[in-house]
C-alpha cells in the first residue's frame, strides 16, 4: 500500500469582483472533466516510478539481478531488467474517466534484450488506446439512444466520446457476449418455465420490407411487491435476416418449458409445435388484441367500434387474470365476445377469434396452472414482451434510418443483453465496473486554522 497526494490550485477571483456563482459553477464542471483523468495519470506515474526502482535499483545505482511482478514478453524471465528511460511522447489512453495521458517508462531485458513498458504490462494494457469500460459504457449508451446523442451526453461528463465511438463500442461489444443465442455456451440460460417466441419487422438491409428480428424471451420468476411485480426475463435465441426455422436449433439445445407463448403467426406455431411437440401452445395476450384490430381494419370496420372492440377484449383478458376465472368461464366469455364481432358479419376477425380460441386460456388448463403457480398470474409475460419489444423498436426505428444487418444485429445482441441482464452481460459488469476499493479522502487546508 502506498500514499499519492496529488495538490490542487484554483486562482479565484475575490468575492465581490464580478464574480459569479455561474463562473464558479462552470469551473467545478470543467474540474469534473478533467481532474479524475488527471488523476489517474499522476497515479499511474507514481506506481511506475516505484516499481521501475523496485525492479532496476535507484536511479544512480542499479541493481542487477532484481526479481520482478512481471516476466519478458521476449523470452519470460522475471528477474534483472535495465532502465531504459521514458518515452518522449506521453501515451493517450481513452477511459471511462477521461483521456489519461502518461509518459511510460521502459525497462530492458538484459537476457535477451527486448524492450517495454512493464506498466502497460502489468495493467494488461497492451496495445489498447480505449478501454473496455470506456467501451461498455458507450454501447450501454448507445443502446438506449442514438449514437449522435449516446456521444453527446458521454461527451458532456467528460468522457471521450463521439457518434462514431458509440458506434464502435456497440460494435466491438457485441461479439463479447458469448453466450447469447447459443444455448451451449458456458453460463448461457438452459431454459425457462415460459418461452415467449416473437418476431418483429426491422428497418435494415436493402430490402424494401426490411428483414425479421426473431426473439425467444424466457420468463423465470417474478418479484417485487404485489401491484408492481416485475417479471425476470432471460434471452434464450435470438436470429436476425433468417427464417423462423433457423432458431429451431437455440431452441432444441433447451429444456422444454412447460408452456410456450406465441404471437399466432403461423411459422411461429410451426416452429413450436416442431421442436416441442408435447409442450402447450398459449396465444400471446399482447398480440391478440393488437391483431384484431388489424383485421377489423381488413374487414373495413367502423374505426370507433373496432377500437372500443379492441379494449373490450383487452378488458376481457384483464378481468379473466384478476377473477381468476377458470378455463370454462373464460372460454365462455371469450365466445360472448366473439359472437358480436361474427354477428357484424367481419370475417378475417371472426376467423382470427375462432383459430386462436384453442390457445387463448391454455394457460388456464389446471395442469399448467399449477406448474406455473409461482410465476404469478396467467398475464406470462405479455408485459414483458411488450416492455422488450417497444424498447427495441424504439431504439431501432430512431430517425428513420436504415441499418445494415450485422449492424443491426450488434445493437440488439447489447440491447437484449442489458435489458434481460444476460450472464455475458452480468460477468462483464462485474469484471469491468467492480465497487471502488481504493480508499482516497480529500484534505482541506483550513483558511486561517487555529
Ligand atoms: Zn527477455
Amino acid at each position: 500500500m502506498s500514499i499519492t497526494t496529488l495538490a490542487l490550485t484554483a486562482e479565484l477571483p475575490e468575492l465581490g469582483e464580478l464574480l459569479t456563482w455561474s463562473q464558479l459553477e462552470a469551473w467545478a464542471v470543467a474540474m469534473r472533466e478533467e481532474l479524475p483523468a488527471a488523476a489517474l495519470a499522476a497515479a499511474l506515474e507514481d506506481l511506475q516510478d516505484r516499481l521501475i526502482d523496485q525492479v532496476c535499483g535507484p536511479k544512480w545505482l542499479p541493481v542487477r539481478d532484481l526479481p520482478a511482478p512481471f516476466g519478458c514478453p521476449g523470452c519470460g524471465v522475471m528477474s534483472d531488467f535495465a532502465r531504459k528511460g521514458k518515452r518522449t511522447r506521453p501515451r493517450r489512453f481513452d477511459t471511462a474517466a477521461g483521456i489519461v495521458r502518461i509518459q511510460l517508462a521502459n525497462v530492458g531485458c538484459r537476457a535477451c534484450g527486448r524492450v517495454f513498458a512493464p506498466l502497460l504490462l502489468l495493467l494488461d494494457l497492451s496495445g489498447k488506446r480505449r478501454t473496455d469500460r470506456l467501451m461498455l459504457e458507450l454501447a450501454e449508451l448507445a443502446a438506449q439512444m442514438s449514437f449522435a446523442r449516446a456521444g453527446a451526453v458521454a461527451a458532456s461528463f467528460g468522457v471521450p466520446a463521439s457518434a462514431g465511438r458509440a458506434h464502435s463500442a456497440v460494435a466491438d461489444l457485441a461479439p463479447m457476449l458469448e453466450g447469447i443465442g447459443q444455448p451451449h455456451a458456458p453460463g448461457a440460460p438452459t431454459g425457462a418455465d415460459v418461452v415467449i417466441l416473437d418476431g418483429t419487422g426491422m428497418r435494415a438491409g436493402p430490402r424494401r420490407l426490411g428483414v425479421n428480428g426473431n426473439i425467444a424471451l424466457g420468463l423465470t420468476g417474478r418479484s417485487g411487491p404485489r401491484r408492481r411485480r416485475r417479471a425476470a426475463t432471460v434471452l434464450l435465441g435470438l436470429t436476425l435476416a433468417q427464417p423462423w426455422s433457423a432458431m429451431a436449433e437455440q431452441l432444441r439445445a433447451l429444456r422444454p418449458p412447460v408452456v410456450v407463448v406465441v404471437d399466432g403467426e403461423l411459422a411461429i406455431t410451426k416452429l413450436a409445435e416442431d421442436v416441442w411437440p408435447d409442450v402447450p401452445i398459449q396465444r400471446c395476450w399482447w398480440h391478440l388484441p393488437r391483431a384484431l384490430r388489424w383485421a377489423l381494419y381488413a374487414d373495413k370496420a367502423p374505426s370507433p367500434w373496432a377500437n372500443a372492440k379492441r379494449t373490450e377484449l383487452v378488458d376481457l383478458l384483464h378481468r379473466v387474470a384478476r377473477e381468476r376465472l377458470t378455463h370454462a368461464q373464460a372460454l365462455a366469455a371469450y365466445d360472448t365476445f366473439a359472437a358480436t364481432i361474427s354477428t357484424e358479419g367481419h370475417h378475417a376477425a371472426g376467423e382470427l377469434l375462432a383459430g386462436a380460441r384453442d390457445q387463448v386460456f391454455t394457460c388456464l388448463r389446471p395442469d399448467v396452472r399449477a406448474r406455473l403457480a409461482h410465476l404469478g398470474g396467467p398475464e406470462l409475460g405479455s408485459g414483458v414482451l411488450e416492455r422488450v419489444m417497444r424498447e427495441l423498436n424504439a431504439r431501432t426505428d430512431i430517425g428513420g434510418s436504415r441499418w445494415s444487418v450485422d449492424g443491426l444485429r450488434d445493437l440488439i445482441t447489447v440491447q437484449l443483453a442489458r435489458m434481460t441482464h444476460h450472464p455475458a452481460w452480468t460477468t462483464l459488469n462485474q469484471s469491468l465496473r467492480p465497487p471502488n476499493a481504493i480508499n482516497f479522502k480529500i484534505a482541506v487546508a483550513k483558511f486561517n486554522a487555529s
